[in-house]
């Protein structure tokens, strides 16, 4: 594989440059000969005119591009207009098909669906480059169908852009298709000496608490934990809603798992309503962090990347950027970050309006990322010296402050996350018995009855099947009195083990609680009346069976209840205390239950 890159300056020096690559071919064993256009002017006529030089110039050679919000050439951001690569395929097994079909919301799914039939009938395929058209549209739906393209091709590529952020407009074009400004290109390759290695890379960092999303839709961010998705940026950035907002929250995207990987989505702009515009979709349901780039901390993972890249011995380089990481660096800085490839191999590309990869069998559209993809022809040159391994491209150890400070507030975040985690455990933990304390267990009838008569707005006074059983362990304070409190406590941590226990095993969504000194509240909420009179009979005996070292074998007695619909939790809980109030009366150590 060979790869020629060069500016396009005019149809005369282009006709001169295609002309040199024909003369150099023809000296050689050639197989393919893909052009590769990158646009940031969106002129139909010339992008048509540069085609036909190529129909004419070399009509074997395959050529295709999209418009683009900056092109990459020689790992660094070209600011001429069009940029164009030439890779030559050497060997005569490497295969190669363009197709080119209209995309839009509608019709994705007959798109897809042809892409596949293609994949299928051509069992060589082992790779498919697509470029795309994107803007306005959610790619959701695409991205899931194009899972289901057969699971051994690498997918990749990149959402062709405008050379304004704000304009909707893009277009690709291709000898198979010509020029629409509503398709996708897919340019298939395989063969049994082509190989290609995917990657894809952000250098951002997960930074402070995770946020649950709430509600989106779309690529529309509207709540983060119940709250407008721009107070977070707000409360913890500062970021105020004004013309800077994009430049501003650039640097703090939002990072979040999907299909397990981190995928990133920057908010474009913040509505009236608090709501934030993604850069694309972002899903419901997920645990987000906002992330912060940070140019030393994205550099060491770009080195670290290409250094292993380095390994794959690539001929050909190609840099699907998101436009937000131009805009991220700057013009004059932006090709920090793609010129490490270039040391490597041909590197080219473009800034995108989403790059797309697919991993775990999963397509997924990115944002703010570097997708890279490494292409090479034959086997791996093993007399080449071995590859360095990944290096740390900090001199003298340095790390930025920001990357300490961001490691710091991590660290911290983690300690305060645990401390909440056990604040939260122990505030509804009983201390001796490790049971639900009082103030949890009331919480969870009432919850119980307030979600069953929520569900049974007009139902009859039929059984609810959630039951209490109220315990209280009989002439305790003779424990006490004559053995010491000790005894009794391990009289109360005795009963606890043993209820536990025993509901585990025969009432799994049960929970106790500590009701009051040696009192017990169990709360089943899916058992029918004459099942819980059985555990609660059950309860009495096992606890009847345990031999104390000092008290010997102590009983208690049970209330049973079921409640009734309509009724409050209190209601529910005094009858339970008074089935209880009978069996002490009626001669203790036994279960009554009420009504019945
Ligand atoms: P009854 O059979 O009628 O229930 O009689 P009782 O003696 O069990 O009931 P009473 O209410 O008279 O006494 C309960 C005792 O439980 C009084 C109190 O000292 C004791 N107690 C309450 N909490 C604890 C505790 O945490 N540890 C110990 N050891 N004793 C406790
Ligand atoms: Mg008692
Ligand atoms: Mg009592």
């Amino acid at each position: 594989m060979k790869q020629f890159q060069f500016e396009y300056t005019g149809d005369p020096e282009l006709k001169k440059e295609v002309a040199k690559i024909g003369k150099w071919c023809s000296s050689r064993i050639t197989s393919h000969v893909v052009f590769r256009i990158f646009t940031e002017l969106q002129d139909r006529e010339q992008i048509l005119r540069i085609c036909d030089i190529f129909a004419r110039v070399m009509p074997h050679s395959i050529y295709y591009g999209c418009s683009t919000n900056g092109n990459i050439l020689s790992g660094t951001f070209k600011k001429s207009d069009i940029t164009i690569t030439c890779t030559i395929f050497e060997y005569p097994t490497t295969r190669l098909k363009l197709l080119q079909y209209p995309l839009t919301a509608d019709n994705y799914r007959e798109t897809t669906a042809a892409l596949i039939r293609e994949v299928e009938a051509n069992p060589w395929v082992t790779a498919i480059e697509m470029l795309t058209t994107i803007r306005g549209m959610s790619m959701t739906g695409f991205c899931e169908e194009m899972g289901k393209v057969r699971t051994d091709v690498a997918v990749f590529g990149g959402g062709a852009f405008s050379e304004d952020m704000n304009d909707n407009d893009a277009c690709v074009f291709s000898k198979a298709g010509g020029y629409s400004e509503k398709a996708v290109i897919f340019l298939l390759m395989g063969g049994p000496d082509f190989h290609v290695k995917t990657d894809y890379l952000t250098g951002w960092k997960p930074l402070g608490r995770e946020l649950l999303v709430t509600r989106a839709s779309g690529s529309t961010l509207y709540e983060l934990d119940g709250k407008p998705a721009y107070d977070t940026y707000y409360k913890y950035l500062r970021i105020k809603n004004d013309e800077n907002f994009f430049l501003n929250t650039l640097e703090f995207p939002f990072i979040y798992k999907l299909n397990g990987i981190s995928i990133l989505r920057a908010p474009i702009a913040s509505n009236e309503d608090g709501s934030l515009t993604m850069t694309s979709d972002i899903s419901e349901n997920v645990h987000a962090r906002i992330a912060y780039g940070d140019p030393w901390t994205i550099l060491d993972i770009i080195h670290e990347q290409a250094s292993l890249l380095r390994k794959f011995q690539p001929e050909a380089i190609s840099i699907f950027s998101c436009a937000a990481r131009r805009t991220f660096w700057g013009d004059e800085e932006a090709d920090r970050e793609t010129k490490p490839f270039q040391e490597i191999a041909p590197t080219s590309g473009f800034y995108t309006s989403g790059e797309f990869l697919r991993t775990n069998n999963i397509l997924n559209q990115h944002n703010v990322t570097l997708v890279i993809t490494a292409m090479r022809e034959g086997d791996l040159d093993e007399s080449l010296p071995a590859a360095e391994t990944a290096r740390s491209y900090h001199l003298a150890g340095k790390v930025s402050m920001i990357n300490r400070l961001a490691t710091f507030i991590e660290a911290a975040t983690e300690e305060l996350e645990e401390a909440n985690r056990r604040l939260r455990i122990s505030a509804m933990t009983d201390g001796l018995t490790q049971l639900y304390n009082r103030i949890e267990i009331q919480r969870r009838i009432t919850d119980c009855v307030g979600t069953f008569s929520q569900s049974h707005r007009d139902a009859s006074a039929a059984g609810s099947d959630i039951c209490l059983i109220m315990m209280d362990i009989d002439n305790f304070k003779k424990v006490n009195d004559t053995y010491g409190h000790n005894e009794g406590d391990a009289v109360l941590r005795g009963l606890s083990h043993m209820l536990t226990e025993v509901l585990e095993q025969n009432a799994p969504g049960a929970s106790a609680g500590r009701w009051g000194g040696e009192e017990f509240m169990v709360l089943i909420p899916h058992g029918h009346l004459d099942q819980v009179i059985s555990l609660a009979e059950l309860l009495r005996q096992r606890f009847h069976e345990i031999p104390f070292s000092h008290a010997g074998h102590c009983t208690m007695s049970l209330g049973v209840t079921e409640y009734i619909p309509g009724e409050n939790a209190d209601i529910f809980c005094m009858r339970a205390d008074t089935a209880l109030y009978e069996a002490k009366n009626s001669g203790k150590n036994k279960v009554i239950a009420r009504p019945k």
